[in-house]
């Protein structure tokens, strides 16, 4: 009989980390998130929150890694899922673990916003890629595209991804979503992805669908241009892979972070 999983969703195709085996520390069926982005795939946040605890245990979550197939082919290992990741509180210890079970590198993609905080940072420095969103370049923007709960705001967002590029080795992108709402502030984004050291950014537009409307192709270029100095990665631009999902209703029901 097939294995199901609960907390391991994937392997999808995405046009960031090629064939990406999704991990998700959270697994509720509500959606839990100290953002409540505009153009969320995953519908509204049901618990915004920035308290940090544990959702799914660890020794649940690694016996799952131990489980997987062996002819599994994957590029990438990520935490994502059904909300924020780094709201889990176990998240550097199920990365350590990890790390010593597969060979594979592992990537977390976070909204940032706890990143001001140490313990936040250190857990973050044991993946071997951090994917840091920042859609927003003032308070005011933050507010309307990422709707953040009580206490986040966009400068200890930006003094954390100053103060973790400082401490981390790793590969560090950063990821913006480009709305309406942030399309005319491209330059003042770059030339912060500039300022906090970024390896890369993404640029992205709400494509799946969503609460927003994606920005054309021709937007798109004149937004990427303004990152020129910058390696960038486009979504527009990036070739998906096949890949077949080893627990299909899983993935489905966190796809939209992919
Ligand atoms: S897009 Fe990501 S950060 Fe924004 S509300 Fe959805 S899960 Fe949270």
């Amino acid at each position: 009989m097939e294995k199901s999983f609960r907390y391991i969703y994937g392997p999808v195709p995405s046009w960031r980390l090629g064939a990406s085996l999704g991990i998700d520390l959270l697994s509720r069926e509500e959606k839990i998130c100290s953002f409540d982005c505009l153009y969320c795939q995953l519908g509204h946040t049901d618990i915004h929150t920035t308290d940090r605890g544990i959702f799914v245990t660890s020794e649940a979550l690694l016996e799952e890694v131990a489980e997987l197939p062996p002819e599994l082919q994957i590029d990438f290992i990520t935490f994502s899922g059904r909300g924020e990741p780094t709201l889990a509180a176990n998240l550097g210890k199920v990365i350590e673990a990890i790390k010593r079970l597969r060979r594979e590198p592992v990537a977390i993609l976070t909204n940032a916003s706890l990143v001001d905080r140490e313990e936040v940072r250190t857990e973050l420095a044991h993946a071997d890629l951090v994917v840091a969103k920042l859609d927003a370049c003032s308070g005011e923007l933050l507010r309307a595209i990422n709707r953040p709960a009580a206490g986040i705001t966009c400068e200890a967002i930006l003094d954390g991804l100053i103060s973790f590029r400082r401490q981390y080795g790793g590969r560090l992108a950063i990821q913006i979503m480009f709305v309406d709402e942030n399309r005319e502030f491209a330059a003042e984004l770059a030339r912060l992805a500039r300022q906090i050291g970024a390896d890369e950014v993404q640029v992205n537009t709400p494509l799946r669908p969503g609460g927003k409307r994606p920005l054309d192709r021709i937007d798109i270029a004149g937004v990427v241009n303004c990152f020129r100095e910058l390696p960038v990665r486009c979504v527009y631009e990036q070739p998906r892979k096949d890949v077949m999902p080893i627990s299909p209703g899983e993935t489905l029901r966190r796809r939209g972070k992919g």
